[in-house]
Order: C-alpha cells, then structure tokens, then sequence
C-alpha cells in the first residue's frame, strides 16, 4: 500500500486554494462541504468564486502566489492551469510540512483526493494512488448504485444510540451479535421509507430481545486454491461473521485480507514435513475458542473433505457437543485443472477421475497400482512432488505407457501459476528442470496433453522438454 488512507477534520480549519477557474471552484465547494475555511488565491476569480466571496463565505487572496499564503493552512491544492505555479505551491508547502494536492499531478501531490461515494456520516473513498483514476471512478460508479442511500441514516441512527448500545452489550463479541442482527433485519424497509422514527423502533425491539448469551460454533471452510475469485459466498459469509479463524498455511493473504479485520487470527499451518501445530492441538484450540462463545472459522485450502483431515475435526467436534456446519469449497484437482485448460474427463479419452494422495513413501505402498495404471482414466494426485520417481515407476510398472501425457500444476489459480507438460517417461525430470515445488498438483492422463491447446490463464503451458532441449 503506497498511500495512507486519511479522512480529515477541516471543519473550522483554513485551507488554501490557489487558483481562480473551473476546478479551484469544484475543489473549493468540496473543502467547503466538510466544513473547511477556505482562501482562495488568484489574480482573477470565475463568477462562482467571486458570488462566495462578496457573499463573505471565502477569503479572497488577490495577485499571484508568494508564500505567505500558506501561512496558518492546514492544507493546499494547487489547481491553477500553470504547472510552474502549481510546482512552486507544492515546493513551498513540502518545505513547510503542509499537506498539498497537485490537481492532475500525482508526483507533486503529497496527498491525494479519492473518488467518494457519500452516504454521510458514511463515506467511501477510493483511490488508485494516481496509477489509474479511470478505474477509480468506474469503480465508484458502480459502488454507487450497490450501495443503498439508507446507508447515511442507518450510520446516523447508530450514532444516535450507540450509547446505548455498548452500555447493553459491553462484550464485543454480543455487540455485534446485536449489529448482525439488526443489520439481517427489516430496519431497512424503515429507512428506505424514511421512516426513521420506524427504524429506530425497530432497532429498539433488536435491542430488547437478542439473547445475551451466545454460543460457540465452528464452520468448517473451504478456502479453494487460492484465487479469492473462487470462493463461495457462503464462504465469504463466514469469513465476515467470524470471530476466530484458524487457517491453514496453504490459505492466500488475498483470502484473509476479506475477513473480518477485528477477528482473530490463527496459522495453525500444516507443510509437509514440518508440522507447526500437531492436530490434537489445532482440536483443542477449535473447543476452546467455541466454548468461549464464540463463532469460529475453520478455514482449510480448497475443500475441507478432500485431503483436509475435515472429517477427523468434525467427529472431534461432535464428540464435545460442538454445534459445526461445513462449507465445501473448490478442491485442487478441479481448480487447477480448469485453470490449466485440462477438463479432468472428455469422451474422447477418459471417463473417469481418481483424487489420490502421494504425500510419503508408505502411503504410496498401500495404493492400488494396476487400479491406477488403467487407461481412459484421469488422476489427479495431491502432494505429490516429492514421490515424483516413485510415482513414474509404479504407474509405467503396471502397465500404464511411458508416453501417457502429465500436466503438473505449480501454485495452480494464483498469479505465479506454471503449468509444465509432458509424458510420463520424462516426469521427474521436468519437474527437476524447472524446479517445481509444493504445492504443486499432477494430473496424469490423455486429457493433460490438451493443456498446450486449451491454456488460458496466466502465461501458456510451459513446453516440453523435448521441445526446449
Ligand atoms: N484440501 C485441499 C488439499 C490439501 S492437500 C484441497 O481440497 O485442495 C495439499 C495439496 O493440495 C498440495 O500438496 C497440492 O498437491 C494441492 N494443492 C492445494 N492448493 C494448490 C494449488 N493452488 N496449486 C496446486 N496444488 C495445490
């Protein structure tokens, strides 16, 4: 984040605004809208600046900058249509330690105005930091019409009575217990009537009866692979109502940065190898946080059921009277194949799909070989990247033929997805080649050779390696 996001208090504060036209008078309503005692300084003033000024609600400064203008401001923008004098406010302002804003100059702003969305005392700003102000305003527009109008007197009315309010629920967790509830409630009919006197008996009601006492739960959640795209709404819906989240290393930063701010957190990562956090430990976090009242998430890389040990948490949880729900979510196998442009079945040339795990040396003892080395199937195998040698051996073994294609999908759905291709004779070898590391999901069948012609995300399949040699 290269910019600091601020909402300033400039009721009753001076600031300046150097320039006498069009956009000195757009900036100066807008400072004048929150409150802010502005001067404006120009030789000339267009007729809306000189109408504010006769009317006494602006200082005019006359001639052209010096200085001491910036004398007592809080802040500046400098909105004349020469760069030179815009320049010169910016130099002065910097040497000075005052806030300035360049109209159009990002370089020479030391702060920036954001597209807003007002639905006062709530106020939405967005800002691409100068890289793309288009986008910034389509983004506004759009936000525009999602957010409701009875936002602004739904924020009022919570200020009216939130002393109330925390002196009814002085636990956070109960306090919003309280919020969500009348947030899911039909307040909001009160207020698109502008029925506010409606509304705040609605919030009256609320207030008198949800229950005090809470109970724990635990949502077991499906965090998919990684692109935050791919996750559910009901996902999203826990991640926004939790009070605790454990997760899993695997889980995105982009996927935890949409949860609540104010939840806990916990990395309770399970990479292979190195267990940070044993299972029994992680169980015993889950039943304490829950018996504490409070609403946790669970949250595992792509479906908790597949490969996630989901099943082993929930007959945990079940046993301690734990009340749980389970959100599936987008497992490996499937997301990266889509992303990698293999359909994991096609008439042509399988008809069905095997989710296997290759994650040590003895779970790859008990698998079944000759199952597994049958043609006109797919399989897609989890953690796999270290038993690459094994894998290849045992499948050719039993019959599968050297020349069967593999697709082997590293960080599969993120931005740094690599997809490498080729058949199963050369396996290990690209893998060692183009140093492929966990996590890393293969797929193993016709269907891989088809990621060359279907490859959409991201950069295109990697080429083979007789093809690169
Ligand atoms: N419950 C998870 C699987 C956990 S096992 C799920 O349903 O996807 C961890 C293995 O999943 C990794 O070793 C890797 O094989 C696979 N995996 C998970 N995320 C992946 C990703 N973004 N790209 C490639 N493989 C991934």
């Amino acid at each position: 984040m290269k910019l600091y996001p601020l909402f300033a208090a400039l009721a009753g504060r001076p600031v300046l605004v150097v320039g006498g036209g069009e956009v000195a008078a757009r900036k100066t309503a807008a400072l004048r809208a929150a409150g802010a005692h502005v001067r404006v300084g120009a030789p000339k003033l267009n007729a809306q600046l000189a109408r504010w000024v006769a009317g006494g609600e602006l200082q005019h400064l006359s001639g052209s900058f010096t200085e001491e203008w910036l004398d007592e401001v809080w802040l500046v923008v400098a909105a004349t249509d020469d760069g030179q004098v815009n320049a010169r406010v910016a130099a002065a302002a910097h040497t000075r330690r005052i806030w300035a804003n360049v109209v159009d100059d990002a370089q020479l702003s030391s702060f920036h105005v954001p597209a807003v969305i007002d639905r006062s005392p709530l106020i939405v700003a967005i800002s691409s930091g100068g890289a793309a102000p288009m986008l910034a305003r389509w983004l506004r527009e759009r936000l525009e019409i999602l957010l409701d109008h009875a936002l602004g007197p739904f924020a009022a009315l919570l200020e009216k009575r939130r002393g109330a309010i925390r002196a009814r629920y002085r636990d956070l967790g109960k306090r919003r217990h309280f919020y969500e509830k009348l947030l899911a409630g039909p307040i909001w009919n009160a207020l698109r009537r502008s029925d506010f006197r409606g509304a705040e008996r609605e919030l009256n009601n609320t207030l008198s009866t949800t229950a005090t006492r809470q109970t724990g739960s635990v949502v077991l959640v499906g965090a998919g692979p990684g692109d935050p795209g791919l996750l559910t709404l009901r996902a999203l819906r826990a991640l926004n109502e939790a009070d605790v989240i454990l997760h899993d290393h695997l889980v995105s930063a982009e996927i935890l940065d949409l949860a609540r701010r104010d939840a806990l957190r916990i990395e309770v990562g399970k990479q292979a190898g190195h267990h940070h956090v044993t299972q029994r430990e992680i169980n015993a976090l889950l039943l304490e946080h829950a018996r504490a009242g409070r609403r946790v998430v669970r949250l595992k890389g792509g479906d908790p059921f597949v490969f996630g040990r989901g099943g082993e948490e929930l007959q945990f949880l079940r046993a301690h009277g734990v009340p749980y729900e389970v959100v599936p979510g987008i497992t490996a196998a499937i997301a990266c194949a889509a992303y990698a442009g293999v359909p994991l079945t096609h008439r042509d040339h399988a008809q069905s799909v095997r989710f296997v795990t290759a994650h040590c040396k003895e779970s790859l003892d008990t698998l079944d070989w000759r199952a597994l080395a049958a043609e006109r199937q797919t399989l897609a195998i989890y953690m796999g990247v270290a038993q690459l040698p094994k894998l290849r051996d045992q499948l050719i073994a039993h019959g599968r033929t050297a020349t069967t294609p593999f697709a082997l999908i590293e960080n599969g759905t993120r931005a740094e997805q690599r997809v490498i291709t080729g058949t199963l004779s050369e396996l290990p070898e690209l893998q060692r080649q183009h140093a492929v590391q966990s996590p890393a999901l293969l797929i193993v069948g016709e269907v891989a050779a088809l990621a060359s012609e279907l490859a959409w995300f991201g950069e295109q399949a990697l080429s083979t390696l007789a093809a690169a040699a």
